[in-house]
């Protein structure tokens, strides 16, 4: 059977609790266990499809066509296991499934309440499909004491009861703030955190405990005395300067060792770390640098391009390189020459993207990048420029758009009605609902021997994920290739193009899907591999 691990935040939201749930998950498996991370998310929206990204950052999708949290981003990067819709949920598909049953009258006349009903709702999400895994790690969003949050933490309590004796662990994240003038790291936020959490019925066994220095020996035993947790419960968690330094930071101070002995599991298999020790000594020790200028729109906003950031440093530690992202907003391009912004970077990245807003600039840099042959990647919208731009440059179709900017006269890019998924036809129409029309989740391509990116793959046949409405036009394909970007992959029924390039540049790949979403940093995504291989090359004509 399964043990619980609950994950829970208190004292200030961002102490990056989904990468301390991800990289204890690493942990556990690098003892040999399989690992499961469940992620709880308080919010009322059902999922966070149509969240804007500047909010709630990047929208992360599986294969089986969720659109998530970006949590699960890092719990897929850091586990290598493939995340899944019944990895996540939210209060508002809480409430949703509880009210369609009401209405179906499945609960026969009971009064419909948040103990037991909701409280049920969130164990049943939280206890099935586990059969498989020797722990499940399940992080609560938000901080505790949120209203917002109280069914959450009031089921996970339940748990504790529920499940077999030490089949339940509670971590609580929390941290110790510097107080300059005191010279001194103080434990009250965390000492009030741990009471809040107490109130609720919860008493956590071990406290990670976020800080920007060393915390003292004293400090330990005093939070160990006032949170009641063993004084070896009181982990530090220190900032590190890489994300993929985690695991090995909380090893070394002990966390996966703590976990284990509060399930009572003795003596504790011996861990195999040496993959995360090789990328973290990768990432220390590079042996150069490239610039990557990422030309999009919300790049005031990192979250909003977590997976695509996190890819490109995996493409770098494959090659043994730093990547410097220098992040340009499209529209510039609009009202300036680009070349003075881009003469200087390795390599050009036009991301996913939504709306009319920004996106000439990224024709623009598309343009630059084809004629100038430096190394583009474009993945989704960058994918759909990069054909505009062929289209109007290349074929003469000067009135070349996508109707996602309006009614347009040459539809280059545009909705597809339907298509064939397997053996099924799927549909589209554009009335439908702003969630309901996405093409979401894995697809197949068939890549067409030969060309580039089926060398890269070393595959004729790939899955990738997706997350877009509009497609590229094959009623403009013949004309395309005539003009030479070649259309490398296509979905099996031939209808939707999925990847494009150029047989006479050097590295200029256009992908329909979003690899960054399967890149991981023991496994870099192959087209990220090779992106930063040919900036590298790029880099040594400077
Ligand atoms: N806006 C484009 C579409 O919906 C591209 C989406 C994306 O880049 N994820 O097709």
């Amino acid at each position: 059977m399964a043990r619980y691990v609950f994950i829970t935040g208190g004292v200030v939201s961002s102490l990056g609790k989904g990468i301390a749930s991800a990289a204890l998950g690493a942990l556990l498996q690098a003892r040999g266990y399989r690992v499961r991370l469940k992620k709880l998310d308080p919010y009322l929206n059902v999922d966070p499809g149509t969240m804007s990204p500047t909010q709630h950052g990047e929208v992360f999708v599986t294969d089986d066509g969720a659109e998530t949290d970006l949590d699960l981003g890092h719990y897929e990067r850091f586990t290598g296991r493939s995340a899944m819709q019944s990895d996540n949920i939210t209060t508002g598909r809480i409430y949703k499934n509880i009210i369609d049953k009401e209405r179906r009258g499945d609960y026969l006349g009971a009064t419909v309440q948040v103990i037991p009903h909701v409280t049920n709702e969130i164990k049943n999400f939280v206890l099935e499909g586990n059969e498989d895994y020797d722990f499940v790690l399940c992080e609560i969003g938000g901080t505790v004491g949120d209203i917002e949050a109280m069914p959450f933490v009031e089921a996970i309590r339940q748990l504790g009861n529920d499940l077999p004796r030490s089949n339940a662990i509670y971590v609580h994240l929390t941290l110790m703030p510097f107080i300059a003038a005191a010279g001194e790291l103080k434990t009250k936020p965390t000492q009030h955190s741990v009471k809040e959490l107490q109130a609720l019925g919860i008493a956590p066994d071990i406290l990670l405990v976020r800080a920007d220095r060393d915390i003292p020996v004293d400090e330990r035993r005093k939070l160990s005395l006032f949170c009641n947790v063993r004084p070896s419960a009181v982990i530090q968690a220190l900032d590190v300067a890489s994300i993929y330094d985690v695991p090995m930071a909380y090893h070394k101070e002990g966390l996966d060792s703590e976990v284990l002995a509060a399930f009572g599991i003795e003596p504790a298999p011996k861990p195999r770390l040496e993959r995360w020790e090789d990328v973290a000594h990768r990432i220390r020790t590079p042996e150069g640098e490239v610039t990557i200028a990422v030309v999009g729109k919300y790049t005031g906003l990192k979250d909003a391009y977590k997976s695509l950031i996190e890819a490109l440093y995996h493409g770098g530690i494959a090659n043994r390189v730093k990547v410097n992202l220098e992040w340009i907003e499209s529209e510039i391009f609009e009202k300036e020459d680009p070349s003075p912004w881009l003469e200087k970077v390795h390599g050009i990245l036009v991301p996913g993207g939504f709306g009319e807003r920004g996106s000439e600039g990224k024709i623009f840099a598309a343009r630059f990048a084809r004629e100038r042959k430096v190394p583009y990647f474009g993945i989704c919208f960058g994918m759909q420029m990069a054909v505009l731009e062929a289209a109007r440059s290349l074929a003469g179709i000067d009135k070349a758009s996508s109707t996602e900017f309006g009614p347009a006269k040459e539809p280059v890019i545009g909705l597809m009605t339907e298509w064939l998924k397997g053996n099924m036809l799927e549909k589209r129409s554009a009335a439908g609902d702003l969630g309901g029309t996405m093409r979401l989740g894995a697809y197949v391509a068939h890549l067409k021997p030969g060309t580039k990116i089926a060398e890269i793959y070393g595959a004729n046949e790939i899955s990738e994920r997706h997350r877009h409405r509009y497609e590229v036009n094959v009623d403009y394909k013949d004309q395309l290739e005539n003009c030479g970007l070649t259309f490398s992959g296509m979905s099996p029924d031939g209808v939707l193009p999925e990847t494009i390039e150029y047989a006479d540049h050097p590295w200029f790949i256009g992908v329909q899907y979003h690899p960054e979403l399967k890149s991981r940093p023991l496994e870099p995504h192959p087209l990220f591999a090779s992106f930063i291989e040919a900036a590298v090359e790029q880099s040594r004509l400077f």
